[in-house]
């Protein structure tokens, strides 16, 4: 046993991906990988998204009505910090924890947990859909142990930027000391299935507690270039060609 699991909702979302490996899930609990470094513009613009319909609901006690599939929304929440929004499973010494982007309180007083998504809007074919809905499902697992009852709705909220020539070329785009780009809303409602948490839990923990890291994916050749260049001497030739396929 390697102690207590402490996985964000994201990770455990890696376990519904289609292209889901148990090596790497091993090797990101147990490590913490030195590449994993993002550009901070994503999460800039969604804290951005939130403040504007923060700001428009204190005004007008509602959302915009491009946002009216989301249903008839009358308030929110401030989303706590991840480092309150947690639970702990004593049986499967597992903690669970995420920040959800979004808390609307309905006209019916239930909540409405969103995620906003800075991209381009694909639908169900967008191929993180998977880890999207099980990262939606853990912020109502958490939720519903808190004080947020009843959560009656999960959505995506995505954000697509306009970025095209037209979009370019409106002068009501250029302003004096830059521009400003415009973005358009498409709402994806994810199935409320927050029962389907605690079995990814529980296999979430039976490979974080794995002595050694389970095998990878059957011809992942990224696996197989990593086992020979570790397998190969500082000055070999055949390891330089390995490099330079990279
Ligand atoms: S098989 Fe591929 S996905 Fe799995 S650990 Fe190796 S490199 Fe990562």
């Amino acid at each position: 046993m390697s102690g207590t699991l402490t996985i964000s909702a994201k990770n455990l979302g890696n376990l519904a991906y289609s292209n889901f490996c148990p090596r790497c899930f091993w090797i990101k609990l147990h490590c913490r990988l030195p590449y994993q470094i993002f550009p901070s513009i994503f999460s800039h613009i969604d804290g951005y998204t939130k403040k504007v319909f923060h700001a428009y609901i204190d005004k007008h006690g509602k959302l915009p009505d491009w946002l009216s599939e989301l249903g008839e929304v009358k308030g929110y929440e401030e989303p706590p910090h991840w480092s309150r929004y947690k639970i702990h499973d004593e049986e499967l010494d597992v903690t669970l924890r995420g920040e959800a982007d979004a808390i609307f309180i309905m006209k019916d007083d239930s909540y409405l947990i969103g995620d906003y998504k800075t991209s381009k809007f694909k639908g169900k074919k967008d191929s993180l859909m998977p880890i999207y809905e099980v990262q939606l499902n853990v912020y109502a697992y958490i939720g519903e142990r808190l004080q947020y009852t009843p959560i009656k709705k999960l959505a995506l909220i995505y954000m697509e930027p306009s970025t095209g020539d037209d979009k370019a070329a409106d002068k009501r785009n250029l302003l004096d000391d830059g521009f400003a780009m415009e973005f358009s809303a498409h709402i994806l409602e994810v199935e409320l299935r927050p029962d389907k948490i605690p079995l990814l839990m529980k296999k979430a923990k039976e490979i974080y507690d794995m002595r050694e890291p389970p095998e990878g994916n059957a011809g992942c050749k990224d696996c197989k270039y990593l086992g020979d260049l570790t397998s190969l001497g500082p000055a070999s030739g055949k390891k330089q060609q390995r490099l330079n396929d990279f």
